[in-house]
């Protein structure tokens, strides 16, 4: 099985170094990822460029004001946001074809093209929130193009999971009081933005859509896998969405300069298998949207690694019932008692 792929030249033209020279969000990410896709010759994936989104679409996730500002500042020749968040005047450009690429990808998945896709773009969006760009992303594209599923393309229910290292505060704010999109994210803990207590459910309408699993600083592989197997994928399935977005960064690699988890480059093909089979699962389409990963070498072997398990036959390995140790089944258990409460996880006594 094969996909699609959205990227767009835009993208590489935003450059926090201008104003930051250290900053580790550099267009040369990218191309070491597009390098190494093309020596494999995308894996067969169809290549597309991503679209610029409408201003309609940015403000299904976010307030005009934002979108305005964003726009404004960038037009002004750009400058700093807050202390991580810097733009140039490309940057408003890069940002609509990000979430256009994203909502175009949903599209195209939503008309049957394909049952995969991935958004190659940048600057991220995870961290953005309705009224607020901060930690690197200006607008939300995993939000975007959820929102614009439901809104444009007829979707009741869309799943999104965040598995970058980093909670994805701006996607958890922007459906916190929805019920039409799950949302779970496991991110290290403490870690920047400080965000996404296990106890933080959503709120009103939305508690119980928002699944938030933070994990220690050393976290490996089998406490990932286990997160995912016993508490993500039966609340995905019990769901049963139309749709599964993945806000996929990739900074949880134990090579990663931003971040102190223990994942190794094939630990994505494990996550990114299970996120095939929960997608399949639902019968639904699944696409990915490019978050961190701030070693380029290891991002571009990682995003390899997760389109080959995507695309391929291979089924994700059994683990081992001793694989966590007791550490991580405390944290496990702690989750399954939390997220039990809302969704029908073996080990849980509700609901
Ligand atoms: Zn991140």
């Amino acid at each position: 099985m094969s996909g699609l792929y959205f990227s767009h030249p835009a993208c590489l033209e935003h450059d926090p170094r201008v104003h930051s020279p250290g900053h580790p969000d550099t267009p040369e990410r990218l191309i070491a990822l597009e390098q190494s896709l093309a020596r494999e010759d995308w894996f067969g994936w169809e290549r597309r460029e991503a679209p610029a989104a409408s201003v309609e679409q940015l403000e299904l996730a976010h307030s005009a004001a934002h979108v305005r500002s964003i726009r404004e500042l960038c037009a002004a020749g750009g400058g700093a946001i807050d202390p991580d968040t810097y733009v140039g005047e490309a940057s408003y450009r890069a940002a609509l074809h990000a979430a256009g690429g994203a909502c175009a990808m949903a599209t195209a998945l939503l008309a049957g093209e394909a049952e995969l896709g991935f958004c190659a773009v940048r600057p991220s969006g995870h961290h953005a929130e309705r009224d607020r760009a901060m930690g690197f992303c200006l607008f939300d594209n995993v939000a975007v193009a959820a929102a614009a599923a439901i809104a444009e393309g007829g979707v009741r229910r869309v799943f999104v999971l965040d598995w970058d290292v980093h909670h994805g505060n701006g996607t958890a704010e922007i459906f916190r009081r929805r019920r039409d999109v799950l949302f779970a994210s496991i991110h290290q803990w403490p870690l920047y933005p400080g965000t996404g207590a296990l106890s933080d459910c959503g709120t009103a309408d939305g508690e119980g859509y928002t699944i938030n699993l933070p994990v220690p600083p050393g976290s490996r592989e089998p406490l990932w896998l286990e997160l995912i197997e016993r508490v993500i994928a039966p609340a995905a399935r019990a769901f049963a969405p139309e749709l599964v977005l993945v806000s996929a960064g990739f900074d949880a690699h134990i090579e990663d300069p931003l971040a102190e988890c223990c994942l190794e480059t094939s630990s994505f093909a494990e996550v990114a298998m299970r996120a095939r089979e929960l997608a399949h699962a639902a019968h639904a389409p699944l696409g990915l949207v490019l978050e961190g990963g701030y070693n380029a070498r290891v991002l571009a072997d990682c995003v390899g690694v997760t389109l080959r398990a995507l695309a391929g036959e291979g089924q994700p390995r059994t683990l081992a019932s001793d694989a966590a140790d007791a550490a991580d089944e405390a944290i496990c258990e702690r989750a399954i008692a939390q997220v039990g409460r809302y969704w029908p996880l073996e080990g849980s006594c509700s609901p």
